[in-house]
């Protein structure tokens, strides 16, 4: 190492690992001094579609800082923490320490991207050189557009055509050596940062459900490469059964790139080719992760702004006990409850039971799918800027792709179907857990002898239905079929 050259800088953002990560390579590559910086932006103005992290990815985030910061510890390094506009902390950074570059990986996440040209700019005019590493996307969304220039609005061509680039570039090396630090220099406290709840602390489920950070990423892949991706692609949809990766939050931070589990999963494939149909089916859900991120790039304001216009005047209802009943696991649909409870509780929510709690509140409630995201952004420890506003289009009928107005999930039936044993809703909703099937999945059916045998009271220790079905649906149907024509 050159201890004579000036020190250099790497800007971590959601890519918060030490394993294929370019920025931390080239960086290392420098040989001089090295600083290793997160910037906690939460003044950011709140242009190009910016939002403030909700309360459980604040948890995640704070967690997966320490993890972090415990990994470069063990190669001699620290993790820097500074709070503030990226346009100035960087720039200060660079004069207090007269460091000369700055690396980071390039983001494809529109507030991500503004804020790395706000700080590009800054940091030209001091006359600090930057260099900036691909993002971590399976395809860049330049390279996947139709022939007026835009991004493709259907995901079947759009995951043809990122398939049709073939593979991926290979994940890079974990570094394992890196240059020392710069001496005593002044980084803030996690703590100060207050992102984990104090009064009342909430995050109990939280704590026993993940691991974030690097580490965990991995032990999550290879645990699920090793065991659940045996019958994905059928078992995805079954709460009980468990069949997902549980991959989203890791991803979300960057603490695992898409090509780091794009290469492990295939390569599983390889050796075991009986693996070859669920892996396919798992990696077109992490082309759903880019087809939400490239809708994302085209569409910053995806969380507030329909993508299809019609919907502009959607008769959305005004009803914050309804909302309220729905947030809390209270709307005596059992399998929506078990869904909204176990969000509450863990910070996430398996995928089917994902769309049919969010298609309860847009169809069944007829409440604006913008309240829904919302809950979900400040809840879930993946909300993420695309596949959460993305998911909730693609539900409400006005997204991408999204589904035919007239397909109204029947809370009932996806129980019946997807949930056949109950255990899903006796874990969540254990007020009903000695009903047994189908009536665990529709208790108003139970007989007064059968509700008294299994402890239920309805409408005293779970709710009675707020809407009727039947009607709900009707409502629904009519609302829509306004809007379409
Ligand atoms: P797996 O089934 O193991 O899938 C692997 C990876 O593929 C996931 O980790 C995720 O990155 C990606 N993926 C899977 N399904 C989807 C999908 N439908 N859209 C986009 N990416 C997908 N996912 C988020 O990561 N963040 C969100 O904020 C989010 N909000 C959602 C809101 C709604 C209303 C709905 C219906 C879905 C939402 N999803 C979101 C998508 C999906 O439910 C989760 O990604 C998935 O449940 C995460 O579990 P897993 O990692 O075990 O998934």
């Amino acid at each position: 190492m050159n201890a004579s050259a000036p020190p250099v800088i790497v800007w971590f953002r959601d890519d918060l690992r030490l394993s294929d990560h370019a920025a931390l390579i080239a960086a290392r590559d420098a040989g001089a001094h090295l600083i290793c910086l997160y910037i906690y932006d939460d003044t950011h103005i709140r242009k190009h579609g910016h939002r403030p992290l909700g309360a459980a990815a604040q948890w995640w985030l704070a967690n997966s800082l320490r993890a972090l910061d415990a990994d470069l510890k063990k190669l001699g390094q620290d993790l820097v923490l500074r709070r503030g506009e990226a346009r100035t902390v960087l720039p200060q950074l660079a004069q207090e320490t007269h460091a000369k570059t700055v690396f980071w990986i390039d983001s494809e996440l529109p507030a991500e991207a503004a804020r790395a040209r706000d700080v590009a700019e800054a940091l030209h005019k001091i006359g600090v050189e930057i260099h900036v590493s691909r993002s971590d996307l399976l395809a860049p969304p330049h390279s996947i557009r139709n022939k007026e220039g835009n991004g493709l609005r259907v995901f079947t061509p759009f995951w043809k055509r990122v398939r049709a680039q073939g593979e991926p570039p290979r994940p890079l090396p974990a570094i394992r050596k890196l240059p020392p630090p710069v001496a005593s220099l002044k980084s803030d406290s996690l703590k100060e940062w207050q992102l984990k709840p104090t009064r009342p602390d909430w995050a109990g489920g939280l704590r026993k459900t993940w691991t974030p950070g690097e580490a965990g990423a991995h032990k999550r892949l290879h645990d699920f490469l090793d065991g659940a991706i045996k019958s994905y692609a059928e078992g995805r949809d079954f709460p009980g059964k468990d069949h997902a990766s549980h991959l989203s939050p890791h991803l979300r931070f960057g603490e695992i790139s898409p090509r780091q589990v794009f290469h492990a999963a295939h390569f599983a494939a390889e050796q075991h080719p009986a693996l070859s149909r669920d892996v396919e089916k798992f990696l077109s859900e992490l082309g759903w992760r880019e087809f939400c991120r490239h809708l994302l790039f085209d569409h910053p304001d995806l969380h507030h702004r329909n993508l299809q216009s019609t919907f502009d005047d959607f008769p959305w209802r005004h009803d914050a006990k309804a909302l309220r009943a729905w947030q809390r696991g209270r709307t005596g649909y059992p399998i929506v409850d078990a869904g909204m409870r176990e969000l509450w509780h863990t910070g996430a929510m398996q995928n089917r039971v994902r769309m049919v709690t969010a298609s309860f509140l847009v169809k069944h409630l007829l409440l604006d799918w913008r309240e829904g995201e919302k809950w979900f952004w400040d809840t879930l420890v993946d909300a993420d800027p695309g596949s959460n506003p993305g998911n909730w289009q693609w539900v409400a009928g006005c997204g991408a792709d999204a589904a035919p107005y007239f397909r109204i999930f029947n809370p009932i039936l996806q129980g019946e179907k997807f949930d056949p044993d109950g255990a899903y809703v006796a874990r969540w909703v254990p007020e009903l857990s000695r009903l047994p099937p189908p009536l665990i999945h529709k208790p108003w059916e139970a007989t007064p002898m059968e509700l008294a045998a299994a402890g239920v009271r309805l409408g005293e220790n779970y709710p009675a239905p707020i809407v009727d079905h039947k009607d709900a649906r009707e409502r629904a149907l009519a609302a829509y079929r306004k809007t379409r024509n």
